[in-house]
């Protein structure tokens, strides 16, 4: 039931319901109160009617009593002779202008004679006996006139009348009427009437009665009129509750709307408008905790929304961190903490495709159920050699060149429900490739589309990280190698000159230098091309590498000219090694790329050490190239080595 409806049945129930219950008593009470006034109206009649009645006996009896004793009538009885009584009872009626009729009835109550008319009623009667005998007869006298009676007593009380013997009516005010019950309503001729009929006497073994009534539309129209009165005020009663009913529903459900409307804004995240407090009621007070309410939230969202905004750029700077920060290992494991943390997830792990070039790394709990539900995200997210169970192959074969192509993979194990996103990363190839994959796993909360995206944007992060470590390590490993012969560089070798002469200084061991150079380099290229002269130095870098020890750093200084470092090595030392590099060189075979022949180089070398011949880089460079200048001019093919320092 809506709200409305519960206002309205409230309403009924409180107002329509008893004020019909109250018009209700109050018009049956009316319709009561007016019989009953009718009723004590024609009481009070009737008590006329009657009292003019028992007048007319009353006064009938001096009558009687003259008739009684006249001698003619009575002799007319004594004899039996009807005729002559009849005729003389005529007489005497006649005579007496008060008598109205009179009745003479025979001892075994046979009527003997009558005269006069038949209204006459209220009689007075007597018996007839002459002296000393047996009773003749009794006489009747009336004096009173129905007609006359009703019309006396309807002129006193303003009231109908009629006047019955026997049943049969001898006299009525309303032309008609001639017969009522005994009490209450009746009709005649379409009217209404309401009386009573009232035995009142009895006269020559007839019953008289006596019947009080008057025209029953008078009360109804009295008791419609007092209806209409009541019917209008409780109308007006009842228009006003209504009114007022109306009035307050709508002021209910204007207030109740407003706390709907600010519900509704609080639902479509409008936290800034209040609802209006007017006075200090009820609603007043739900609406300032409403207020109170929706500040709380405002407040509470604000900071919500900033935090999520701070961890996101917190995020944003690990992942940044991880692309320009150079440890793929250090990323793997920030990637997995991070992401942990970030999607409040239980457990999360991140898992290497090569595990020779980074390890698995956790983060949360390692309880077991977690862990099944990681695996299985795993994988859905990556294909597993069963052998091995480890190894992981290209989610992607059809060769989707996106990083990530697939995006987070979701699974659900036992109530715990997994994430796994599969790494890809170009390492020196142009598709990018499964390094790995990480995932993450947690109770009863399924992860977020949102935080999907953030588990793939870590992912991403971690694969760039490991993309830029590769890549780095290539452009160092170029910076450093010469291309052509895989050996150091100019650059490299004068750096690793100083670093062992740094820590020659620290330890005191000697460290030697030796300078080589091809002879007649120019010639080869001249002759054969310069692809074979690069065959050559390939071939001459490649022997050098093999007669030095793993800590000597051989580079290629230049053209057709190396050098060696070789620490903790005097001159005579370095003298023997390059001796036998020369030697080696000699007996090379160079293989001709045209034809099946091959060709044969030497070098000349310039061989100083440091404390024997020279003090610091500088010089022991210059040393070096001296001789070797002194090599080349003695006829090449020879190691020359620098004097002692004076
Ligand atoms: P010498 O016995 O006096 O050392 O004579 P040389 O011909 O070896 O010496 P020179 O300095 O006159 O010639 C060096 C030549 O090496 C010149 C250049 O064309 C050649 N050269 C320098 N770098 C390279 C290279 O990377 N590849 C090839 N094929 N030739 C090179
Ligand atoms: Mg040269
Ligand atoms: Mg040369």
């Amino acid at each position: 039931m809506t709200f409305h409806g519960r206002l309205r049945l409230f309403f009924a129930i409180i107002v329509i319901v008893p004020m019909l219950a109250i018009a209700a008593v109050l018009f049956s009470l009316t319709a009561d109160s007016e019989r009953g006034k009718a009723d004590a109206a024609i009481a009070t009649g009737f008590r006329v009617a009657l009292s003019l009645y028992r007048e007319g006996r009353t006064a009938a009896k001096d009558d009687l009593r003259r008739l009684a004793f006249d001698d003619a009538l009575l002799r007319a009885l004594a004899a039996g002779d009807r005729g002559a009584a009849q005729a003389r009872l005529e007489r005497l009626v006649r005579a007496d202008r008060r008598i109205v009729s009179a009745a003479l009835v025979g001892a075994g109550g046979e009527r003997l004679a009558r005269a006069g008319p038949k209204y006459g009623i209220a009689a007075a009667s007597a018996f007839l006996d002459p002296k000393g005998g047996e009773p003749l007869g009794s006489l009747a006298v009336s004096v009173t006139d129905a007609r006359k009676l009703a019309r006396r007593a309807a002129k006193r009380t303003g009231l109908e009348f009629l006047v019955l013997r026997d049943g049969r009516p001898l006299a009525s005010t309303v032309p008609g009427v001639r017969a009522m019950p005994e009490a209450g309503d009746f009709q005649v001729s379409g009217r209404d009437f309401r009386g009573r009929r009232t035995a009142v006497g009895r006269a020559g073994g007839n019953e008289e009665q006596l019947g009080v009534f008057r025209e029953a539309g008078e009360v109804n129209s009295a008791i419609s009129t007092k209806r209409l009165v009541i019917g209008s005020i409780l109308l007006a009663f009842l228009v006003l509750a209504l009114a007022t009913s109306v009035f307050v529903v709508r002021a209910l459900q204007g207030q109740v709307g407003q706390f709907l409307e600010a519900a509704r804004r609080l639902a479509g995240g409008r936290f800034d408008q209040r609802v209006p407090i007017e006075g200090t009621d009820e609603f007043a007070q739900l609406g300032r905790e409403f207020n109170n309410m929706s500040h709380q939230l405002e407040a509470n969202i604000r900071e919500v929304e900033g935090k999520r905004r701070e961890l996101e750029e917190t995020i944003r700077q690990i992942g940044k961190a991880m692309t320009t920060g150079l440890d793929p290992q250090a990323s793997f494991e920030l990637t997995v903490q991070t992401a942990v943390r970030a999607c409040e997830a239980d457990a999360g792990r991140a898992l290497p495709l090569d595990l020779r070039v980074l390890r698995e790394a956790r983060a949360g709990s390692s309880e077991s159920a977690l862990l099944a539900a990681l695996e299985q995200a795993e994988r859905a997210a990556v294909e597993i050699r069963p052998e091995t169970g480890r190894e992981l192959l290209d989610p992607s074969p059809t060769g989707d060149r996106r990083r990530n192509a697939r995006g987070p993979v979701r699974a659900e194990r036992n109530g715990v429900h997994a994430l796994a996103l599969s790494l890809q990363a170009r390492l020196g190839t142009r598709a990018p490739a499964l390094v790995g994959v990480v995932s993450l796993a947690r109770r009863e909360r399924a992860f977020t589309p949102r935080e999907a995206e953030l588990l793939e944007y870590l992912g991403g992060q971690a694969a760039i990280s490991i993309e830029n470590a590769a890549l780095h390590e290539t452009v160092q490993q170029q910076a450093i190698t010469d291309e052509l012969t895989g050996l150091s560089n100019r650059r490299e070798m004068r750096g690793a000159l100083d670093r062992e002469l740094e820590r020659r200084r620290r330890f005191e061991t000697p460290l030697a230098y030796v300078s080589l150079d091809i002879d007649d380099f120019k010639r080869v290229n001249d002759t054969y091309g310069h692809p074979q002269g690069d065959e050559v130095l390939v071939q001459v870098a490649r022997v050098i590498r093999e007669h030095t020890r793993e800590i000597d750093d051989p580079g290629r200084d230049g053209g057709e000219e190396f050098g060696v470092v070789l620490p903790g090595t005097d001159r005579e030392g370095a003298a023997d090694v390059a001796e036998r590099m020369r030697e080696a060189i000699e007996s090379l075979r160079v293989p001709r790329l045209e034809g099946d022949e091959s060709l044969r180089v030497t070098a000349s070398f310039g061989v100083a050490a440091v404390p024997a011949s020279a003090t610091d880089k500088d010089s022991l460079l210059a040393a070096a190239d001296a001789a070797l200048l002194r090599a080349k001019r003695a006829g090449k093919n020879r190691v020359e080595c620098a004097p002692d320092l004076r």
